[in-house]
């Protein structure tokens, strides 16, 4: 029978993703010459003979870029190949001025790598075939309504690593969760800023499906200008979706590279691959080898962070954290900080956690500003958890006390005693507002003694409103009852 045919019988099919990941490096200079790499300067601002390819330059290879290749390398577990050199990838493109790309073809810096991901409470690792340090490309421009292309050169040159995967990813929500995971290891080694809508991190995502079970591949699509994680999940939903559909009408999938558009939600073929592709790479004469000694592997193999995945579990392990909370604040670099910070001046974990995931990062996300950005110390945490569990305050009230912190950077305690803030838990204070409240709401009293269960809650929200907010609500509740007796009773 033929494969086609066996194809359209299947009732059920599995898809196969693979990736190719790109990562800007934040190093200061380009790969090979001086100019600066910041992103946004006027077109061509950044450029040298070196990096427009003028003849008779000579490249200088930038060791910092080295160094950031290797913590990546060795963060996701790769072999390391200590002989670095370049090979020339030959092609004409004009933002390409030098008609060649300088990359590892022969011996990329990494190989036989893994990145572990967990996605639904399951833990799935991707191997990593294989990792190498390249250059950028220029940018063509299309100004709306004018002829012609512009050619930026700010960007040739700039160091990239290209990450491959093998095609071990079976969903979109994998394939999320893979590109969620380097990119926040990537954050956490501090080689780049992985933002996609910069082109900072850029992903081409390899999909094909089979029925499912079957151990042979299927023909690949690759899918290009996906500018956001999300948008890679949306596109790869769209693709299987489409080669499912093909494979069910006994038709076949063409192997191709196609656009995802995000406007209309689809892909469209951009061109058609031959498998041909033949860059011709040779070995670049002109950058030395530069050799990695092993004790410098090793040093930088040892100055590596915590690893998102070893924080999240310390984080559970050592401060009895659940997943969830565990993940929110690993997510967030600084914010990880932070918590620890709090909780070696003393603050209780779970409560600080509660109050860094809901209260401080609505107040950040609301504004739009960085962890960094709010003056609270660790101290200050600590001490204002320490207010509300020795009953100084209440939950409330310290809600408003964070605010005033987080605007002003003033301590807790002050601004409690400052604004008149401590909670009033004593009974005989309360006990005389509680008596007031009754006097001035005698139809509340009367349907809670007919069985209103819920004019109690009323009432208690009456004496929160007399001592503005700063009553310790259990006792209300207790001194109310006390004052009413039983519900429906006499
Ligand atoms: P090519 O020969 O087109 O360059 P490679 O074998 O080098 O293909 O793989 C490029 C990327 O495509 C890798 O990330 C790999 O995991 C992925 N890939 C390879 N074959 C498939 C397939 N059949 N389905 C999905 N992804 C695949
Ligand atoms: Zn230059
Ligand atoms: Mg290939």
């Amino acid at each position: 029978m033929s494969a086609v045919r066996e194809e359209a019988r299947a009732t059920e099919y599995e898809a196969v993703i693979g990736f190719e990941v790109h990562v800007e490096l934040a190093t200061a200079t380009k790969l090979f010459c001086l100019c600066p790499t910041t992103f946004g300067a006027p077109p061509n601002a950044h450029t040298c003979p070196i990096c427009l390819g003028h003849p008779g330059t000579l490249p200088l290879l930038n060791e910092r870029a080295v160094e950031y290749a290797l913590r990546a390398a060795l963060a996701l577990g790769c072999e390391i190949e200590r002989r670095v050199h370049f090979d020339r990838k030959h092609y004409f493109y004009p933002d390409l001025p030098k008609a060649y790309q300088m990359s590892q073809v022969h011996a990329p810096i990494g190989r036989n790598g893994a990145l572990t991901i967990e996605v639904g409470g399951r833990t799935k690792v991707v191997r990593i075939r294989e990792m190498h340090l390249e250059e950028d490309a220029g940018k063509s421009v299309h100004l709306p309504g004018e002829a012609g292309t512009l050619i930026d050169l700010n960007r040739a040159g700039v160091p990239l690593i290209e990450i491959v995967t093998e095609p071990d990813i079976s969903s979109p929500e994998e394939a999320r969760a893979f590109l969620e995971e380097l990119r926040l290891t990537m954050l956490y080694l501090g080689i780049s800023d992985v933002r996609m809508e910069e082109g900072s991190l850029r992903a081409d995502a390899n999909v094909s499906v089979r029925p499912k079970g079957s151990s042979v591949l299927g023909s690949k699509v690759e899918v290009k200008n996906l500018n956001s994680i999300s948008g890679v999940e949306r596109a790869l939903a769209y693709e299987i979706e489409r080669q499912i559909s093909l494979l069910r009408r006994g038709e076949r999938v063409v192997s191709e590279t196609r656009r995802w558009d995000e406007g209309r939600r689809l892909t469209f073929p951009m061109r058609q691959k031959f498998g041909g592709e033949d860059y011709r790479p040779i070995h670049d004469p002109e950058v030395v080898p530069y050799v990695l000694e092993e004790s410098y592997v090793e040093r930088v193999r040892a100055q590596l962070l915590e690893l998102p995945q070893k924080r999240r579990k310390r984080l559970q392990e050592a401060y009895g954290l659940s997943a969830y909370d565990a993940g929110v604040l690993t997510a967030n670099r600084e914010l990880g900080d932070l918590f620890e910070a709090g909780v070696r001046e003393g603050a209780p974990p779970k409560p600080l956690a509660n109050w860094l995931m809901s209260e401080f990062l609505g107040y950040v996300n609301e504004r739009g500003l960085a962890v960094r950005d709010v003056p609270i110390t660790p101290r200050q945490w600590a001490e204002l958890l320490a207010l509300i569990e020795n009953g100084t305050i209440s939950t409330k009230i310290a809600k408003t006390v964070f605010q005033r912190m987080a605007e002003s950077g003033r301590d807790p305690r002050e601004i409690v005693e400052s604004e008149g803030l401590v909670q009033i838990a004593d009974p005989k204070t309360l006990r005389e507002i509680v008596d007031r409240v009754l006097a001035a709401n005698p139809k509340s009293v009367e349907d809670y003694r007919k069985g209103k269960e819920k004019a109690l809650g009323f009432l208690v929200g009456q004496v929160m409103r007399e001592t503005r907010g700063k009553a310790n609500p259990k006792l209300v509740n207790q001194l109310l009852r006390e004052a009413l007796g039983e519900p429906g009773g006499a």
